[in-house]
């Protein structure tokens, strides 16, 4: 197999070309030449040419096809559907915020986390995403939009801790400084809850924002929607995130999906708030968003304001996520899926 030298870092690519009878510089060089938007070694024309067909044969530059593009009227918010070099396809989402261009990306084709309100799990997992499809999801948008990037949030399709390997590498390559330089604490990762994999992250010295998919004040009302409730409890949960903080100092972010008639009352307000008060935390509030496979209601407008106020009396900060690209249908999955079924 060839070896995909967009996942990899100047030191592991030094170790290619110093295999194939290259002077150690040329890894550096190729690095840099990979975020200067070369998008095959021919485009390195900096390296030798008989060099550059040697290292043909043995790695490649992989690469990602806009297959599709919705540009919104009413915000400008791009979504992307990318086609990856075996035909599968991902989805990005490129946002224009106050604070800076964000694009929120995937890290798997599908997911198995199984979430009844996702569109992105309806067809389980196909594979995971290599750290160099996650990069091409950022460095694609920037050179068709001409812009750059200055923050990235891991909430496209996929579970990120689902693919912890790649994605770790991902954050890692994203962040350094002769490549994209993205920092990491303009950087969020979001999980449905994999409490090994937090803890697992806490040791990692990254200092990412983690968000935790919540969307619950107990264990009964989350394992209606989320399947990984049955694994894990949210005490268990809980316990880890507060691990997280207690390591990195970093507050937690937890998202409530607002669903009406299942986990928006006034009494849900109140379990929430006791639950995280004290909690060096966040909640983000996102009215759902309905999908054709469930028929899930967004809450009343009256009632997010009720559960807002009521969050809020516990002394807990929340914001109600604006919604970006209401016209493009920008949120998980459902361009892919609407794709595929052509
Ligand atoms: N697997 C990760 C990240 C992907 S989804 C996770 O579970 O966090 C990003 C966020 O969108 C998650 O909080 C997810 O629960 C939420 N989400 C998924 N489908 C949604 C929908 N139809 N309406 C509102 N939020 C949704």
């Amino acid at each position: 197999m060839k070896a995909d030298v967009l996942s990899m870092f100047p030191e592991e690519i030094a170790e290619l070309v110093i295999a194939l009878g290259q002077p150690k510089y040329r890894g550096k060089q190729i690095f840099e030449a990979l975020y200067k938007g070369a998008r095959g070694f021919d485009d390195m024309t900096s390296l030798p040419k008989s060099f550059r067909e040697k290292l043909g044969e043995a790695a490649f530059v992989p690469t990602a096809d806009i297959k599709r593009k919705l540009v919104s009227a009413i915000d400008g918010t791009v979504k992307y559907l990318y086609s990856l070099h075996d035909g599968e396809t991902v989805e990005s989402v490129f946002m224009r915020y106050k604070h800076g261009n964000t694009m929120c990306i995937s890290t798997q084709v599908g997911c198995r986390m199984g979430c009844a309100f996702c569109a992105s799990t309806k067809a389980g997992l196909v594979r995971s995403l290599a750290p160099s499809e996650m990069l091409l999801q950022v460095m694609e948008a920037e050179r068709d939009l001409g812009e750059r990037v200055s923050n990235i949030v891991l909430m496209g399709m996929g579970e990120p801790l689902d693919n912890y390997d790649n994605v770790i590498k991902f954050l890692r390559l994203v962040n350094h400084e002769n490549g994209l330089n993205i920092g990491l604490r303009h950087i969020s990762l979001s999980t449905c809850g994999l409490v090994e994999k937090i803890d697992r992250l806490s040791e990692e010295g990254l200092p990412v924002t983690l968000s935790v998919s919540l969307h619950a004040p107990n264990d009964e009302i989350r394992r209606q929607t989320m399947p990984i409730a049955n694994k894990y409890s949210i005490k268990e949960l809980l316990a880890a995130c507060k691990r997280f903080t207690d390591k990195t100092g970093r507050r937690i972010s937890f998202e409530y999906a607002l669903i009406s008639g299942v986990n928006d009352s006034k009494a849900h307000a109140d379990e929430l708030g006791r639950l995280l008060s004290g909690m060096l935390c966040h909640v983000n509030l996102i009215p759902v968003n309905p999908i054709k496979e469930k028929n899930f209601q967004r809450s009343e407008k009256n009632a997010i304001k009720v559960f807002t106020e009521t969050v809020e009396t516990y002394k807990i900060s929340t914001t109600v996520r604006r919604k970006l690209g209401s016209d493009i249908n920008a949120s998980c999955g459902q361009l892919r899926a609407e794709d595929s079924k052509k």
